[in-house]
């Protein structure tokens, strides 16, 4: 049987009640699976031998015997148990471990961004890593490790893509995370010790430094190891001075016992390869020279195997808005950190925050020489929102006022210069102005760290006052929502000049 017969008995069986997303039509033998959509939601639809759709759940009254041969239909769910069928049939649907090749992560809370994105990488040798999502973010969108996973998933089988992804539990700061991350078959893990990074240190009288600095266990040992030593980077020389020794052991010391307890925890648990990714970039200090070489060295030496480090680079990194600060200073710190990262070896840098960050990627990627991993999720939700804008201003108006509420309490746990006073009252907006909003940095940080006080708003009787209508605009809009995602993940893309 070939594909143009089983889509002639598909239509015989089920008329024009739905569309088929020709892209996902996969076969094994005999049996025929694929994706399609009625005027409300998407199903994947099985074709074969009965004990094959039998497996599959779906409502009984969407099977039908097709033809005189014996082979069954079934329009079933998208859930757990029939994409861990799939996933057995077709094994390329499971993540796998990146290693040292150039990666980009696409943050997608909404769950429905994946084929958008695989449009974005299509011909470039960028490992993608489609499922990321942290445990904040999570915790905002009401979702979980599972469902983050299963919806990337799903967009791959709906996009028809047989290449290897990437399934990064993100920002994970307790072994539990990291266990049940495990357990749902994410395959990279980014450990944030960033609770225990001390952040006064620089503060300390040199009294109170020393003191502090004795009650280090090992501290003789550090000093044995790298107390006067110094490291030739390019043609800057490296030196652990005894000041510069006590404050950068003080300031990361529990936290390098943190991500190698962590690491012992996953080496152990995790039955595979896997990829690991130790972040310090959430701390209000920037990572010097100094640190990170520090912090590697002691990774090293403790036996702590990892593919990326994220520091905390010179600048401003704001959510959803270019670079803020001087891009030449920076590219100058950065080509250390990065002339460092090669030196030592076997790992690549990763930056976070980097949603939008045009100015940036030249430099990084050039850098780096391709020993690269960026991540961006609040991007992609930002273009969704502009497609609402587009699509359903009335929808976008009732966002935006409710974002101008939330704003305040929201922004607490970000670094942001967004001033609510520059935002145009969008009561003086045509229609065809609200997509102007998505070109102006205030605008667009109001609506990209609102997203969890948006997508969890609830009326008085429980139900969701945005959520629902959102999925179902970029549901109605479709082929708008992947363009335009798909477009403006390229434009990240385009930029990484070295791949
Ligand atoms: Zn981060």
């Amino acid at each position: 049987m070939n594909k143009e017969d089983i889509l002639r008995r598909f239509f015989k069986a089920y008329f024009n009640k739905y569309t088929i997303y020709h892209s996902s039509i996969k076969s094994k033998e005999d049996n025929y699976f694929f994706l399609v959509k009625d005027d409300q939601a998407k199903h994947l639809t099985v074709i074969g031998k009965p004990e094959v759709v039998k497996k599959f759940e779906g409502l009984v009254s969407e099977e039908k015997k097709i033809e005189e041969d014996g082979l069954f239909a079934k329009v079933c769910y998208l859930n757990h148990h029939n994409l861990f069928l799939l996933r057995e049939t077709f094994t390329y649907l499971n993540p796998s471990f990146c290693g040292l090749r150039a990666s980009f992560g696409t943050g997608d809370r909404l769950g429905i961004a994946t084929p958008a994105h695989l449009q974005a990488f299509q011909g470039k040798d960028v490992f993608p890593i489609l499922a990321q999502q942290s445990v904040r973010e999570m915790a905002r969108t009401e979702r979980n490790w599972q469902k983050v996973l299963d919806d990337a998933i799903w967009g791959c089988f709906e996009a028809g893509y047989e290449g290897p992804f990437g399934a990064d539990a993100d920002h994970v700061k307790k072994v539990e995370d990291l266990k049940e991350a495990t357990d749902c078959g994410f395959t990279m893990f980014t450990l944030d010790p960033s609770d225990f990074i001390r952040n006064d240190i620089g503060r300390l009288n040199k009294q109170e430094l020393d003191q502090l600095y004795n009650q280090i266990p090992n501290s003789k040992e550090l000093e044995k190891l790298y107390l006067n030593r110094s490291y030739k980077i390019a043609n800057q020389e490296l030196i652990f001075d005894e000041k510069s020794l006590k404050e950068i052991t003080l300031t990361y010391s529990e936290a390098i016992n943190h991500v190698v307890k962590c690491y012992e925890f996953l080496k152990d648990y995790k039955k595979s390869n896997f990829d690991l990714e130790i972040s310090v970039d959430e701390t209000p200090t920037v990572t010097s020279p100094l640190a990170h070489l520090f912090v590697v060295l002691e990774f090293k030496r403790r036996g702590v195997n990892f593919q990326n480090l994220a520091l905390h680079f010179l600048g401003d990194w704001q959510k959803g808005i270019e670079y803020k600060g001087d891009v030449k200073q920076f590219a100058k710190e950065f080509s250390l950190h990065a002339i460092l990262a090669k030196t030592i070896g076997g790992y690549k840098l990763s930056l976070h925050t980097g949603s939008d960050k045009f100015s940036v990627y030249p430099i990084f990627s050039r850098e780096t020489g391709g020993l690269c991993h960026i991540k961006t999720a609040g991007t992609s939700w930002l273009e969704e929102a502009k497609v609402i804008a587009i699509k359903d201003p009335a929808l976008y108006r009732e966002i935006h006022r409710f974002a101008l509420e939330n704003f305040e309490k929201d922004r607490a746990s970000y670094n942001l210069t967004t001033d609510l006073s520059r935002i145009p009252n969008i009561d003086k907006l045509s229609d065809e102005q609200l997509v102007d909003l998505f070109n102006k940095p205030d605008s667009r940080q109001l609506i990209h760290i609102t997203y969890g006080s948006i997508l969890r708003a609830r009326d008085n009787e429980g139900k969701y006052i945005f959520k629902d209508r959102i999925y179902k605009v970029l549901f109605q809009y479709e082929e708008d929502h992947y363009r335009e995602l798909s477009n403006h993940i390229r434009r990240h893309l385009e930029l990484l000049t070295c791949i």
